[in-house]
């Protein structure tokens, strides 16, 4: 037997001299094993992370190594007790079964128990534990340093891996941070513009450059379910004007998604990239709806036409930002040209109003510069006139005439023919003798009553004269019947004016007061003289 022992380890110290990893070590002891001793069952069972594991299981089967070890189940027939029974186990010992013997063997390392070896010999085989005293040291060896080169491997594995993720979360960071600051930076610029248009095409070069998309571009929705340009890029990244596109909201993916579903952003990869709505390539694209509350607005639109990079996992938060900040900026604008629109409007309608008023301001100043029974200038413009008049003579000395007319018994026309047709009488009376004198300055007005005035700036007596008389002439022309006096009245009897007429150059002696006064003594003396004459004074 003892040489047997020693042949035994002769080979296995001869062939483990080559072998470098536990695993072969442990499958040369096995196969020496069952040459040598004619092992049939043998399993190593190791303390792996505080708990019994299996590393190695010899049956019927051939050799399993497992490592990391495995849990056993306690049900394998070749286990001839629990897992647990060895960890209580110190020393060596030798079960004796029916059909095998067990020899047991915990294999320490200073000390310390850190595995255990089951073999399971014929009942005929001498085999002993302290034959296998080398084996079993050999054994707790190896295991331990591999345990240790393993763990060690595992520990700087684990520590490259940590850096791995600490540099790479410092550039997660990083980029946020830039990303962030990006935003901010397009916001600013955004909340400068005072302007739509500046606002649109700043949200388009600007978006692009700092969210880094190749393409981008702004549509706006009407009531109609039409979208409109804005800006755009065109095929080679230049940003451009697209106003001149309009077309119905199209009937596809993205649509649905965003419009119908109400998501924020809709994005597909490996589909036909359009401009102009024709199909230029392909890549991913993306289109995020710019909302007014529930109320949908418009699109932004971004593809990777031009580099064809990936849309990265920040795009889709960002971009979602993104859209948000821009419909802001469209709504601020858009009530911003609201209020323009409302203070134009205003402005018109103060305009318009006060263009009204105005045109009703002249009908009323004319109104009441109009006597309004006669049509002809009344008391008011003959009272502004002749006193602009007389001082205007007065500076110039110059002569101006006034002539007064008083229509002859009108209160007996009245009293025979009623009121009515007294204002007939006096409408074509004013009518009739408004156009004896037409020249410039003059002035025809209606005094009050039966009285009129005829006012010549500048006229000298002679010329004063010459209007009473064919004013005269124009109330004889007319004829209008008078209603005769007395019964027995024969002459057919007309309407008659008498006139008081006075010339004066106004010096700072004279008043105005006088001169009128003298005017109606001179119709006063015609009304004395019979009538239906002028008087000069
Ligand atoms: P004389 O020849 O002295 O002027 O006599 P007269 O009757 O014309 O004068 P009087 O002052 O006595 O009467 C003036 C009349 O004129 C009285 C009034 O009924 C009439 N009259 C004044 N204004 C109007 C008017 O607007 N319409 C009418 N129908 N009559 C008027
Ligand atoms: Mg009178
Ligand atoms: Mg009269």
């Amino acid at each position: 037997m003892n040489e047997q022992v020693a042949l035994f380890y002769q080979t296995i110290a001869k062939q483990c001299s080559n072998a470098h990893s536990l695993r072969t070590i442990c499958e040369l002891i096995c196969r020496n094993l069952i040459q040598f001793f004619s092992v049939n069952h043998l399993q190593l069972i190791i303390k792996y992370n505080n708990e019994w594991k299996l590393l190695l299981d010899l049956n019927s089967k051939g050799i399993q190594y497992h490592f990391p070890p495995i849990a056993t189940t306690q049900k394998n027939e070749h286990y001839y007790k629990n897992i647990h029974y060895y960890a209580n186990k110190t020393t060596a010992s030798i079960d004796i079964l029916p059909n095998y013997r067990y020899v047991l063997i915990p294999l320490k390392h200073r000390s310390v128990i850190i595995g255990h070896l089951t073999i399971a010999v014929p009942l005929t085989s001498h085999l002993v534990p302290k034959h296998l005293a080398i084996v079993a040291s050999l054994l707790a060896t190896e295991i331990k340093t591999s345990l240790e080169k393993q763990t060690t491997k595992h520990h700087s594995l684990s520590r490259m891996n940590t850096e791995k993720e600490l540099l790479s979360t410092k550039e997660q960071q990083q980029a946020l941070l830039n990303q962030l600051q990006s935003m901010h930076d397009i916001s600013f610029q955004l909340w400068r513009c005072s302007s739509m248009r500046d606002m649109l095409f700043i949200a388009i070069d600007e978006g692009k450059k700092q969210l880094h998309i190749d393409r981008m571009a702004i549509f706006l929705f009407d009531e109609q379910q039409n979208m409109h340009g804005t800006f755009g890029t065109d095929i080679d990244g230049e940003t451009v004007d697209e106003f001149y596109f309009s077309s119905p909201i199209p009937n596809q993916w993205y649509a649905s998604k965003t419009l119908k579903d109400k998501e924020y952003i809709a994005f597909q990869e490996n589909t036909p990239l359009f401009h102009d709505l024709k199909q230029i390539g392909f890549g991913w694209s993306a289109y995020i709806a710019l909302w007014d509350e529930d109320t949908p607005i418009g699109w932004i639109a971004c593809d990777n036409l031009l580099t064809g990079q990936p849309l990265r996992n920040y795009h889709h938060q960002l971009l979602k930002q993104y859209g948000f900040i821009v419909s802001q900026h469209i709504l601020r604008l858009q009530a911003a040209d609201n209020l323009i629109q409302l203070n134009h409007d205003l402005e018109q309608r103060v305009q318009s109003r006060t263009e009204a008023l105005n045109k009703a301001n002249e009908q009323l100043q004319k109104l009441s510069r109009i006597d309004s029974l006669t049509n002809i200038a009344n008391r008011r413009v003959f009272d502004e006139t002749v006193v602009t008049e007389w001082r205007r003579a007065s500076r110039l000395a110059l002569p101006i005439s006034l002539l007064i007319l008083d229509i002859d018994n009108f209160k007996t026309y009245n009293d025979k023919l009623g009121h009515a047709a007294g204002d007939q009488c006096l409408k074509t009376i004013a009518t009739s003798l408004s156009k004896v004198e037409r020249r410039a300055g003059t002035l025809f007005a209606r005094y009050g009553g039966e009285e009129f005035v005829l006012l010549l700036p500048g006229q000298d007596q002679q010329a004063a004269i010459e209007n009473a008389k064919r004013l005269i002439d124009a109330i004889h022309q007319l004829a209008l019947p008078f209603p005769s006096l007395t019964s027995n009245d024969k002459t057919p009897a007309v309407v008659t004016i008498s006139i008081g007429v006075s010339t004066i150059i106004p010096s700072k002696k004279t008043t105005y007061c006088d001169f009128f006064q003298q005017v109606d003594t001179a119709l006063y003396q015609a009304k004395a003289d019979g009538k239906n004459c002028y008087r000069v004074l």
